[in-house]
């Protein structure tokens, strides 16, 4: 059985941001298991490639946290590396009372978790940023940005490999048994043929797969709150027609479980919508049409330029959330399991938005908790 010092399950962006980091920390030898033939097939490339600012999320929260030091390590790899990235800076508008009161109430909040740069400003000054958007208030993050998450995954990937990351696809881990000091971890490629390494830590970076793996190595997901309620978010594409007619990004004030639909603006100047939010049980990226006239009365009152007939169903992602319906705020996990007897084994989950964002954060984080078996 080939030995290994450390097993990372998942080559989503959060999967490779650790094997960049922690092969950059040299840490013994490394193997990323991956189901798929390639990185990001998942949640990684279906998202708005938002690098978020950190102003949703409450005091003290691993997600606060690794979003604001994330959008830092995010801007300093992309200008370093030359990944394709823009800070174009975003409004969050309100028209009602309530939303007025929601965006005041997003402003202190981003105050207090240290995001930078962050204003309110009043409809004269929204016009002279966004002459089409209809808005009395705006909260303007300029530290919000786009990534592009395909060229980011494939640095992490690049630069993993150079150190000495081995990265295996059409690798799916189908158990993990864990033995005196280490851990067995099955594996079945493509062609079904089974076969196992041997690995002193175990990171489970699986995305909407991490709940499965918690429970393979004999976590009860339920009683310790690691199941994943998969919630889907579709997005629309708006016609070419209005192709740069938008320089930041626009989003409404946030649901108790999504950030609301907003403008997707692409580093290319094109625009779509999205994403909407509503749970699943089945893993579909399909778009239901049907959804066109929900998408265009969340935005017909901010974005009163864009009709429903510019709108066409365009892709999908799946989030992977810890809160179930109905249920409070969730935090992201990433735990190191030796309090329930698996030492060296770690868990990432919930790791929905902005996880991209925090990626190099999230990895440093890892990075920490390793540092202690070395
Ligand atoms: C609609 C939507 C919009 C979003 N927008 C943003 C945004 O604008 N900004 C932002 O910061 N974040 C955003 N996010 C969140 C972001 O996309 C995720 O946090 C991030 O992609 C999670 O990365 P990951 O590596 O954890 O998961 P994934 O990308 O899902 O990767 C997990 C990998 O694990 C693999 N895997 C699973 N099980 C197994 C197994 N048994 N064996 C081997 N491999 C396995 C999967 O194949 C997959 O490749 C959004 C998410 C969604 C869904």
């Amino acid at each position: 059985m080939e030995q290994v010092d450390i097993t990372i399950i998942g080559a989503g962006v959060v999967g490779l941001a650790i094997a960049h980091r922690l092969s950059e920390s040299q840490r013994g030898e490394i193997v990323v298991l991956e189901q798929h033939p390639h990185f990001g097939e998942e949640s990684s490339s279906r998202n708005s490639e938002v690098i978020h600012a950190g102003m949703y999320y409450p005091d003290d929260t691993l997600k606060t946290r690794l979003c604001v030091r994330g959008n830092r390590l995010l801007y300093e790899f992309c200008e370093r590396y030359g990944i394709p990235h823009r800070a174009v800076g975003k409004l969050i508008v309100a028209n009602t009372p309530a939303e007025v009161s929601n965006v005041e109430n997003l402003w202190a909040q981003g105050k207090r978790n240290g995001v930078p740069g962050l204003e309110l400003i009043e409809a004269a000054q929204i016009r002279q940023m966004e002459p089409l958007v209809n808005a009395r208030l705006a909260l303007y993050s300029p530290t919000t940005g786009l990534v592009d998450a395909h060229q980011l995954m494939r640095f992490y990937e690049a630069q993993a490999e150079s150190n000495g990351v081995i990265l295996a696809y059409r690798s799916r881990v189908v158990g993990i048994d864990p033995l005196p000091n280490s851990y067995r971890v099955w594996i079945t490629a493509e062609n079904e043929e089974q076969f196992e390494i041997e690995s002193r830590l175990v990171i489970n970076a699986a995305g909407l797969g991490a709940d499965k793996i918690a429970s393979l190595v004999g976590i009860d997901i339920d009683s310790c709150g690691y199941r994943q309620h998969p919630c889907k978010g579709e997005y629309f594409s708006v016609a070419n027609r209005h192709a740069g007619k938008i320089q930041h990004l626009i989003y409404p004030t946030p649901t108790a479980i999504s950030l609301g639909i907003h403008t997707r603006l692409r580093l290319d100047g094109t625009l779509a919508l999205g994403p909407n939010a509503f749970y699943v049980d089945d893993l579909d990226y399909d778009v239901n049409p049907d959804h066109k006239m929900d998408f265009f009365n969340s935005v017909r009152e901010f974005l009163p330029f864009i009709e429903e007939s510019d709108l066409a169903p365009e892709m999908a992602g799946i989030r992977a959330k810890l809160q179930a319906p109905g249920e409070k705020f969730r935090d992201f996990v990433i735990q190191e399991e030796s309090a329930r007897g698996l030492k060296g084994f770690i868990n990432l989950l919930g790791i929905e938005s902005p996880g991209l964002t925090a990626s190099a954060a999230i990895a440093e984080y890892v990075d920490a908790l390793v540092k202690d078996f070395f």
